[in-house]
């Protein structure tokens, strides 16, 4: 591609022609190790089941920067509904076009480009810059960041600050990064009633009967009011399955629910509260739980003030925190005592048909995260 003369540019659409698909990394990870390695990172290539995960470190000595972010991306769904192929990149009206160029191969080319600048201009920098990639964001993540992070805890080897590209921007980069998440909690409910005819009920129990007070008590809680940093905890229904056939009362009927919360509540203390509104409905019931993350939250300190300092310098931004948006990898990261900050490019077309990010914001986020490592690392 002769149109582009950025660096950034270019390695986003070499890393975009790889059809990475979760988990598949597609050699994304030994293309960024081949522009790392030169400057002085040692490579890792830490493999769990069908996953490949990359921690690559520069430096041996704290504090330790790590830009964190994952090679893999979620399926195309029909090409046919693509203006162009997904894993064919175009740069069109000064958008660059293809699956995964905002979430996040955008990103990880900031990430190389702007290693290769500040080692450049710093070759004798302070602490450790680090790369934590994996490609098991998109899927289950249960062989991705998580199974670093144990690596990493289990040699005592420590992140200080993480910066995590995912695109955090709505309108203008730079213009909102995550300082947190709220958690995740599932719930899978099985209430139980007596299986019988329609026309004598009673013989028999209707759970779907017995069951639509409680959810109605669960939808109209008011769980809590949400904090500075938080909006408040939301309950929401996903499922409810029930039905045997005509002229017969179900004996059990299936719910499914999920809670976003925030730090106000724990995924304990929202347990609690549910099973003590069914109790109090008299429902006879199973209930399982699966927390898949728990909210985090990074304050104000060095790492957001590098970052909100380093948009600033860049772009004359002023940048807001947020918390809003589903769970990200930090959950894994921040557990760990480091600070966290997700900062990346305009989320608007990620996951959909014609992904597209801005061209030159990719410029600008490279310049950003060259900036957060002058502030950092200098
Ligand atoms: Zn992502």
């Amino acid at each position: 591609m002769q149109t582009t003369e950025s660096k950034t540019l270019e390695l986003a659409i070499d890393l975009i022609r790889r059809q990475s698909v979760t988990p598949d990394d597609a050699g994304c990870q030994a293309l960024m190790m081949s522009r790392l390695g030169p400057l002085g990172f040692d490579g890792e290539n830490l493999r769990f089941r069908d996953t490949d995960n990359l921690w690559a470190r520069k430096g041996s000595d704290g504090p330790v920067l790590a830009f964190a972010g994952h090679t893999d991306v979620v399926p195309t769904g029909p090409e046919k509904n693509w203006a162009h192929p997904p894993f064919e990149p175009v740069i069109k009206d000064g958008f660059l076009l293809g699956r995964g160029a905002a979430d996040m191969k955008g990103s990880l080319a900031a990430f190389v480009t702007a290693c290769e600048r500040f080692v450049e201009a710093h070759p004798n920098h302070r602490g450790s810059i680090a790369l934590l990639i994996t490609s098991d964001e998109e899927g289950p993540a249960q062989d991705g960041t998580v199974k670093v992070v144990e690596t990493l805890e289990a040699r005592n080897e420590k992140i200080d600050w993480c910066l995590i590209g995912e695109p955090s921007s709505t309108t203008e980069v730079g213009d909102v990064i995550k300082n947190g998440r709220r958690g995740s909690l599932h719930g899978y409910l099985t209430i139980r009633g007596v299986q019988g005819h329609v026309a004598y009920p009673h013989l028999a129990e209707n759970p779907v009967h017995t069951a639509a007070p409680a959810l109605d008590a669960l939808a109209q809680e008011f769980w809590d009011n949400g904090n500075d940093f938080f909006p408040p905890t939301t309950f929401q229904i996903t499922k409810i399955e029930s039905g045997t056939g005509s002229n017969i009362i179900p004996g059990e009927c299936l719910v499914h629910f999920n809670f976003r919360y925030c730090t106000e509540n724990t995924a304990e203390s929202l347990e609690e509260r549910v099973v003590a509104i069914l109790d109090r409905h008299g429902l006879k019931y199973d209930l399982d739980w699966h927390l898949s993350g728990r909210p985090f939250l990074t304050d104000r300190g060095a790492l957001v003030s590098a970052s909100q300092n380093a948009i600033r310098t860049v772009t004359g931004r002023e940048t807001e925190l947020s918390t809003s948006g589903g769970t990200s990898d930090g959950r894994f990261i921040a557990p760990t005592g480091a600070q966290v900050v997700e900062l990346g490019p305009i989320n608007a077309t990620i996951h959909k048909v014609d992904e597209c990010v801005k061209a030159e914001d990719l410029d600008t986020l490279s310049s950003i995260y060259e900036q957060i490592l002058v502030e950092l690392l200098a």
